[in-house]
């Protein structure tokens, strides 16, 4: 078994892909490269391919997930390996310089090690396979679009233009032995409260505040338990209030003279339980819906409320003795590696992938403190993700 790969060559890519912006949504050139290297490395341009989740995406997408399927040159069932195409907007601009044993921004960007050392290390282990003529399993390679922007590659592929694998590999985050298991789910949904304005000096009791509507379901929603950090016996989440305001951004009401008529507020729920998260969610409904049909005015009338919520993303949480687990728990012993399951409370491509029947590991290659300008590429681990992925594309 193979297990060396060309750190020279691993370092010149990365350097090359961390030069190349793409910020989320603005793929195009980096996925060109990909490609471009990919085939200048031998490997034949019909295997790789981008699919149309550009056009399913409800946002400008320059391109659709570049998708790379090799035969396999060994008998075994299609196994796949993923990775996000795209950088925060903060990497607008960046420039790496290896400073002693880490990759860092030139200037007062963030790097987008996150998540182009998952992008490196997949092209490097695509390349190695070929230059040096590895046996592997039938390989899918999946670069996703616009996951820092709401996981949106990860939730259009189509499975049918996977070919079937029965596994995958996502890489995206630090430490390569942190073995990602499982993931929160999300919901987000959004409030808008219809209250009427009225002159604030001389008519105060004919106006339905909206704002002091909004602050009353709140409070009520604290007073219950169902804010922030949230345990009701076995279960637990979190929820936020992320925007609260009024129309287009704007604030909530205008003047100080003015009852407030209107009121927008957007957040958020999670949890490890599905079902708990649409409890969070429930619980905010039923505050605000409480409060708006009680509320009213001098006049008898009621506010009028609007709810509307979405699953952004589901959580997981994959079976001990699954074979995605396993394989990596082994590779890594092999590469002399201590093998860590984690959970994580985020969402990343992952949460599309299981959600759609494929168990689906992730494991870091090399960056840290992602989406600031303190971010920085550790490249030791940035090697053990290329060897890591070397080994899995042989018999994972
Ligand atoms: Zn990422």
């Amino acid at each position: 078994m193979n297990t060396q790969i060309d750190k020279k060559q691993c370092l010149n890519d990365l350097i090359k892909f961390l030069s190349i912006e793409g910020i989320t949504g603005e793929e195009k050139n980096i996925a060109n490269a990909v490609e471009e290297d990919l085939v200048n490395s031998g490997i034949p341009r019909e295997y790789i391919k981008y699919d149309n989740s550009n056009k399913k995406i409800p946002l400008p997408t320059q391109v659709g997930n570049l998708i790379v399927k090799l035969p396999g040159t060994i008998k075994s069932e299609r196994i796949m390996f993923s990775c996000h195409l795209d950088t925060v907007p903060l990497c607008k601009g960046a420039v790496p310089i290896i400073k002693e044993n880490k990759i860092i921004p030139k200037g007062n960007t963030a790097l987008g090690g996150d998540n182009r050392t998952g992008v490196a290390s997949l092209v490097s282990m695509l390349k190695t396979l070929y230059k040096n003529n590895i046996p592997h399993s039938p390989i899918t390679v999946l670069f996703t679009v616009r996951e820092e922007s709401g996981l949106w590659g990860a939730r259009k592929v189509e499975v049918k233009d996977l070919d079937k694998p029965v596994r995958c590999y996502n890489i995206d985050g630090g430490s390569t032995n942190e073995i990602v298991i499982g993931a929160v789910g999300c919901d987000r949904w959004e409030i808008e409260i219809f209250g009427k304005a009225e002159h604030a000096g001389l008519a105060p009791e004919k106006g339905i505040s909206s704002s002091m509507i909004a602050s009353l379901a709140l409070a009520d929603i604290q007073k219950n338990g169902w804010f922030g950090k949230i345990v009701k016996g076995e279960k637990s989440g979190t929820s936020n209030v992320g925007i609260f305001g009024g129309k287009n951004g704007g604030s909530s009401g205008q003047s100080p003279n003015t009852v407030t008529d209107y009121t927008y507020i957007k957040g958020e729920s999670r949890s490890y339980d599905q079902n708990f998260v649409s409890e969070i969610t429930d619980a905010f409904e039923q505050s605000f819906t409480k409060i708006c049909d009680t509320f009213t005015n001098a006049d008898g009338e009621k506010p009028n409320l609007k709810f509307s919520r979405h699953t952004d993303y589901y959580s997981f949480n994959l079976n001990f003795n699954e074979k995605v687990i396993n394989n990596a728990k082994s590779k890594l012993s092999t590469l002399g590696l201590e093998p860590k399951l984690v959970k994580i409370s985020g969402g990343f491509d992952a949460n599309w992938l299981v959600k759609k029947d494929i168990p689906t590991i992730t494991f870091g290659a090399g960056h840290n403190m992602c989406h600031t300008v303190g971010e920085y590429v550790e490249i030791d681990d940035y090697f053990n993700a290329c060897n890591l992925s070397l080994l899995l594309a042989q018999d994972g």
